[in-house]
């Protein structure tokens, strides 16, 4: 019997198959003065001023780090202007005005392979630092500070698993940048001293295990290792990877590097490859923009600071302009909802999803338990609910419920029968947790 593929599969599958396209500069690019980590800058540019690509221009100052912010083009800083960030706020952006130059600045240098292999891991803490590689996976936690872990690291997790739904631009990474992720790899082993580094990816995904059988048996006792893990949705949260490629449990509020367990996105360690590599920093990443609102989905490179306006025209535009559309920066299950298409592409953001926007009309809850089942940290998401939603609410009781186990994967509200947006009454409760 064939089976009927649905919209999502069909997507998925034609835009894993399809190469990633380079998408145009546009005219102008703006970056971030601040995000929801960091609620302060220092921009060390004025108005009028030339940049160079990857100069760094500012720093963001969050209460236990700092991020250097670089020009993703060489132009001309004309100003600031708001638009809405991927936390759904509008903050402040500094213009620049494309010279369609690209001239680099010297800030970008080529290492010599002896000069890496002398570096320590401090050292290399220090570039990926200044290079301001992040968690390339959505989280934009800053590398440096998970490389400036004190643990014995004895196994590395590459995570390739990308397993929200519509979302393939990592896969293509993978199949498109093999030996620059191998090379990364070996950075960290060799910052970690550790050899044991497995790259996790969907077992479904046959032709990633072929390409990279075949380029490890080039590496041999490289200590790299492919590993299939689960093609279900949220394998490629952290526990449950490390607990499939591992077997071990890593309890709530305890960090894997207690496992001695390190990891990191396969577009993070890229990212950390140029960095240690050339001193580049990321002043670009691969998106899927995808969904069926748009007339092409396709995967992109763009440069840091793209309006997603023209991503969406790159795509051919929209497909039925007279239904309204939702949008959703990074995967459908955790991604952040917008009000409109005014919104930048950040370093944090993995996806843009278009969706030709549906009423769903909200009905009682019949108390079938299919949040409760789902939830992969063992919480009661119906529980949580019903105490946010009487009044007033028992704080006491939100906290024996325990909601800041909950990692927003967004399964209960995907599974619920009566459409109600549980996962939205779980983030609150979380807050109300949070209160002495
Ligand atoms: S979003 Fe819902 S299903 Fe996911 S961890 Fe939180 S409570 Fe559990
Ligand atoms: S899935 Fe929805 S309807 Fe079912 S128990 Fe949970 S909240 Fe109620």
């Amino acid at each position: 019997m064939i089976k009927k593929a649905t919209h999502i599969e069909d997507t998925m599958r034609l835009l894993g198959e399809l190469p990633t396209i380079k998408a145009p500069v546009p005219e102008y690019l703006y970056l971030a003065t601040d995000n929801a980590r960091c609620p302060k800058s220092e921009i060390f540019i004025k108005e009028g001023d030339h940049v160079n690509l990857c100069q760094p221009i500012g720093i963001r100052h969050a209460a236990f780090f700092d991020q250097p912010i670089h020009a993703s083009c060489s132009g001309i800083f004309v100003g600031y202007e708001k638009h809405y960030h991927r936390s759904g706020k509008l903050v402040n952006f500094i213009k620049i005005k494309n010279d369609f130059k690209d001239t680099m600045d010297p800030f970008v240098k080529e290492r010599s392979d002896e000069e890496i292999a002398k570096l320590t891991k401090d050292e290399m803490t220090e570039i990926i630092k200044n290079c301001a590689s992040v968690g390339l996976g959505g989280s934009s936690f800053p590398t440096y500070i998970k490389f400036q872990t004190k643990a014995p690291i004895k196994t590395i997790l590459i995570n390739g698993i990308e397993c929200e739904p519509y979302i393939t631009a990592d896969k293509r990474l993978m199949l498109e940048s093999p030996e620059d992720l191998i090379e990364g790899i070996k950075l960290i082993q060799q910052a970690f001293g550790c050899k044991d580094a497995k790259i996790c990816v969907k077992k479904k995904y046959h032709e990633l295990r072929e390409v990279y059988g075949e380029l490890l048996s080039r590496y041999e006792g490289s200590g790299i290792t492919i590993c299939p893990v689960g093609n279900f949705y949220p394998q490629g949260w952290e526990i449950s990877m490390i607990k499939s490629a591992t077997g071990i449990d890593v309890k709530t509020g305890t960090l894997p590097s207690a496992y001695g367990i390190i990891n990191f996105n396969v577009s993070t360690v890229i990212g950390i490859y140029y960095a240690i590599k050339y001193n580049l920093p990321v002043y670009e990443r691969r998106i899927s923009v995808t969904g069926n609102g748009i007339k092409h989905p396709s995967n992109f490179v763009v440069r840091i600071g793209t309006p997603i306006k023209s991503i969406i025209e790159r795509c051919g535009g929209y497909k039925d302009p007279e239904i309204d559309k939702s949008f959703i920066l990074g995967g459908p299950m955790m991604g952040a909802s917008l009000p409109s298409d005014d919104c930048i592409i950040t370093k944090t953001v993995t996806s843009v999803i278009v969706l030709n926007h549906k009423e769903y009309k909200e009905e009682p809850c019949i108390r079938c338990g299919s949040c409760v089942l789902s939830c992969p940290t063992g919480l009661e998401p119906i529980s949580i609910m019903e105490t946010m939603r009487s009044m007033p609410v028992n704080k006491e009781k939100i906290k024996e419920l325990n909601p800041l186990k909950c990692i927003e994967c967004g399964l209960c509200t995907y599974v619920c029968t009566s459409k109600i947006p549980v996962t939205d009454y779980i983030r609150r409760a979380k807050v109300i947790a949070k209160l002495k």
